[in-house]
């Protein structure tokens, strides 16, 4: 399928999709209508992990994100990653259950990882090896790592239709600017890519899904881990920076003030809405279309943590022509 790849958009996953078919020897040309990262990869709360057990047909490729991110770590130095840990724990709901390299821990435990807790919960869920990335940091590197394994990368080229041959082949796209060709096309848009799919008639089940991501001022040293409660995701990423992903701005800034010893001076600097490409089951859709010989699709949420699995298990499909079993239970022909 891959001896010519395009990968339309340059968002983590087609970032991630673009490295790996291009390490693993194939032409590649990433094409995006902007900026790498630009799309809602520059508005994720980027934690790798997941809070509460892993189950469902990625459940695999989800074990696997921590190690496929120390991974590309060691290929691409300077990887903005950092190794924190995650706590999870809410307030009712009954013994919180561990996934594996996760344990339930006491509040002794608890206020030795966040020391600024003004009432550490009873008990919580600690994922040692969890992070969190520069989402736009990873995805920029693995364009960097791409082009140095030969992949040519046009960006501010809207991809405006899919070119199809005489027998309904794939043959590439057109774009804004100029024409590409390739023997495959990988749908990597995000919440783009249901239009494009639609463009070939195609139904790509996945739906717009708004989440606000916020910033705040706050003291040095404040939040040590990711901290996952009902209230928000939370973590620091600067000296005097947090931020969090939660519903509500206002809820969200009181939350902080009442769950850490400190925070009365915490500010609300700025508030963006991103919208996740979410598949309507909530699964990863990964893996070539039936109908339209050398069309594949790479959409999913969650995609931060997935990324550099999701884009080597597809180099490999692409390139190598293996049929993964990990991705078995992420095919649209599911739906
Ligand atoms: C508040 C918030 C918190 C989140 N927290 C987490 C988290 O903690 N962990 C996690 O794993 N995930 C999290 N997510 C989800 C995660 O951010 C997304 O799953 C991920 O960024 C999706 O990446 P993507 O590459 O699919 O999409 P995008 O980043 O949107 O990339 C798609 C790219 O396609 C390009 N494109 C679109 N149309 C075209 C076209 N016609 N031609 C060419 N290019 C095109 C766009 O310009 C864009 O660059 C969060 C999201 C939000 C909003």
């Amino acid at each position: 399928m891959g001896r010519h790849v395009v990968v339309v958009g340059a968002g983590i996953v087609g970032a991630s999709v673009a490295y790996h078919a291009a390490r693993a020897g194939a032409a590649v040309t990433l094409v995006d209508a902007g900026r790498p990262g630009a799309g809602v990869t520059a508005d994720s709360f980027a934690w790798i992990g997941a809070s509460g057990a892993i189950s469902g047909p990625a459940a695999g490729i989800r074990a696997t994100a921590t190690e496929e991110y120390r991974r590309i770590e060691a290929e691409l130095p300077g990887l903005p990653v950092t190794w924190s840990g995650s706590l999870s724990w809410r307030a009712e709901g009954g013994a919180p259950e561990a996934g594996p390299g996760q344990e339930i821990v006491d509040a002794a435990t608890v206020v030795t990882l966040e020391p600024n807790l003004q009432r550490p919960p009873e008990w919580a869920v600690w994922a040692p090896g969890d992070g969190a990335v520069d989402a736009v940091g990873v995805t920029g590197r693995l364009v960097a790592g791409a082009r140095d394994h030969g992949a040519r990368v046009h960006l501010d080229a809207a991809v405006t239709a899919v070119r199809r041959d005489a027998a309904g082949r794939v043959a590439g796209v057109e774009t804004a600017v100029e024409p590409v060709a390739g023997t495959a096309v990988v749908l990597a848009a995000g919440v783009a890519t249901a239009a494009l799919g639609a463009s070939l008639g195609v139904r790509v089940p996945v739906e717009p899904s708004p989440c606000p991501l916020l910033r705040f001022r706050a003291p040095a040293g404040l939040v040590r881990t990711v901290v996952n409660t009902a209230d928000f995701d939370l973590r620091q990423v600067a000296e005097d920076r947090l931020i969090a992903a939660a519903d509500s701005p206002e809820q969200a800034l009181a939350a902080v003030g009442s769950t850490f010893r400190g925070a009365g001076g915490v500010e609300l600097l700025g508030t963006r809405l991103g919208v996740r490409p979410m598949p309507v089951d909530g699964e990863p859709i990964v893996g070539p279309v039936a109908d339209v010989p050398g069309l594949y699709l790479a959409v999913m949420h969650s995609a931060v943590t997935l990324a550099p699995a999701v884009g080597r298990l597809v180099a490999r499909e692409l390139v190598d022509g293996i049929v993964e079993p990990a991705l078995a239970g992420c095919r649209l022909d599911r739906f």
